[in-house]
């Protein structure tokens, strides 16, 4: 039986996974690490410390007996490591997809008419989140490192890109068209690095890795006196769509991990939404590129842990759906998930998260629940926003770490009005990984559909109560973000 290796490199934590050619889990490890938040609105983390992960898990679960015929990666996106061509080593912490430092230089270049034209070229808006602005904050704002990179001795990676170079072989420094459709550097119609975005930006162009489609040739991965080829690389969320077998028009699926992330497979049609929505690309198989639909809600488990490690309500994750009221009651008491601002539909950097609504009697279960419903609220704004341009939904699917919780996956049915499909495995993210390397190989992977899931159906009794907590939970909102 052939086997094959998924390296999952998501925000909280590394994951090595390995899968037969049925997608079953033969093994797997996982590190967590931590991130640094230096500042307001900073998000940083140590890229030693991503390579240490990975490589401890890779450690764990590769051997020469195991059969190891392909490996795919998927990795956290946007977040921006620039690193020095000589020696390999990052010359300031890897700046984090959430990081909102830029967003002054975001809003003087909007000021100045340039976003029509960004999205235009990427599909993609002006805002911190993707990489591009990460990237000059660096060369900016690092001693000396402007002059290096005009002398070639600097290169920039997102995470994929900085595993490549750093655990191949061949020292390879390559990304994939879906984690450069993130940068605001990539033109997703022509399926290259712009030189007009680069030139806006002050990026030199020697600086950027060679774009592959998902399932190219990155090269060798060498752990434990193995070799095994890097087959697949892909970006976290077009990773789950492909793990949960999204692969025509209209298929869907929401991802509930640190943020959340739904995403609408368009197939080759780079369909525009203004309101707040993104089109990026899908994947790229051979020749054959599918694009996508993208809301991208910052805030989803991280607000979980926050609940967990600052407030000290629950000792773990898994404990948060004992606080969640079933019934939709959170006595009045509303939630705004703004940590580092608000993404889709929204945008907003400035403004920051708060509880509405406290009264002396207000208890943790009330406040955990209106944290709950804020992440499915945001959901529905981005799933009302789909329908207004005839997207229609009548189930979602979902997965990531919080989908484990079966109480928050109700929440969801009940508050979106939709059926939410769970698949038994929710690891759609290192499953859709596993699938390119597998395509890659020269296996078939359609028809491999999840089908092994629990639906869970809306409770209608509960409709007019989750429609009116929203609408009130929306006015929180509009007014928190007209008074910012
Ligand atoms: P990422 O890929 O972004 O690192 P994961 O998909 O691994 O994230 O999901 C981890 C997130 O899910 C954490 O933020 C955690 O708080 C949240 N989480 C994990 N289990 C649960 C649970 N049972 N209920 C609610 N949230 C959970």
């Amino acid at each position: 039986m052939k086997n094959f290796l998924s390296i999952d490199q998501g925000t909280t934590s590394s994951r090595s996974i390995i899968f037969d050619a049925n997608l079953n889990l033969v093994t797997d490890a996982q590190e967590e690490y931590d991130l640094t938040y230096p500042e307001d609105g900073w998000v940083e983390l140590e890229p030693m410390k991503i390579i240490e992960t990975v490589t401890n898990t890779l450690k764990k679960v590769v051997s020469a007996d195991i059969g190891l015929e392909a490996c795919g990666i998927t990795n956290q996106r946007e977040t921006t490591i620039v690193w020095s061509k000589s020696t390999g080593e990052a010359i300031y912490p890897g700046i984090v997809w959430q990081d909102r430092r830029t967003h002054e230089y975001c809003s003087y270049l909007k000021s100045n008419g340039h976003e029509p034209v960004i999205k235009e070229k990427t599909g993609l808006l002006l805002d911190p989140y993707f990489s591009a602005t990460k990237i000059k904050w660096i060369l900016d704002n690092v001693d000396g490192a402007r002059e290096k990179a005009s002398r070639g001795e600097l290169l920039f990676g997102t995470v994929d890109s900085y595993l490549i170079y750093m655990l191949s072989k061949e020292k390879n420094h390559f990304t994939d068209v879906t984690n450069a459709s993130r940068t605001l550097l990539f033109n997703i119609k022509s399926m290259e690095w712009d030189d007009e975005l680069l030139e806006l930006f002050e990026i030199p162009k020697t600086m950027m890795p060679k774009v592959l489609s998902c399932d190219g040739d990155f090269g060798n991965l060498k752990i434990n006196d193995c070799e095994i080829p890097i087959r697949g690389v892909i970006g976290d969320q077009q990773a789950a769509l492909v793990g949960q077998g999204c692969f025509n028009n209209g298929d869907m699926k929401s991802t509930y991990g640190t943020g959340c992330f739904l995403m609408v497979n368009t197939e080759e049609k780079p369909l525009n939404i203004d309101e707040g929505l993104l089109t990026t690309v899908a994947y790229q198989l051979g020749d054959k590129v599918h694009y996508a639909i993208e809301g991208s809600i910052y805030s989803s488990g991280t607000i979980i842990k926050w609940l967990r490690d600052k407030m000290k309500f629950f000792e773990s994750a898994e404990d948060s759906e004992k606080y969640l009221n079933k019934k939709g009651n959170s006595n009045n008491v509303l939630f705004l998930p703004a940590f580092n601002g608000l993404g889709a539909p929204h945008w907003n950097s400035d403004i920051r998260g708060g509880f509405y609504g406290l009264t002396q009697d207000s208890s943790i279960e009330d406040m955990v629940t209106a944290a709950f419903h804020s992440i499915s609220f945001q959901t529905k704004e981005i799933t009302s926003i789909l329908q207004e341009y005839d997207i229609q939904i009548t189930n979602l699917s979902v997965d990531g770490g919080m989908v484990k919780n079966n109480a928050f996956c109700q929440l969801l049915a009940d508050t979106l009005n939709k059926k939410i499909i769970q698949p038994k495995n929710v690891e759609s993210t290192a499953i859709g990984a596993c699938k390119v390397c597998m395509l890659a190989s020269g296996l078939s992977i359609y028809g491999t559909k999840n089908d092994d899931v629990n639906v869970f159906t809306p409770n209608t009794e509960l409709t007019e109560t989750y429609d009116r907590t929203f609408n009130d939970w929306r006015s929180y909102v509009e007014k928190s973000l007209s008074s910012n």
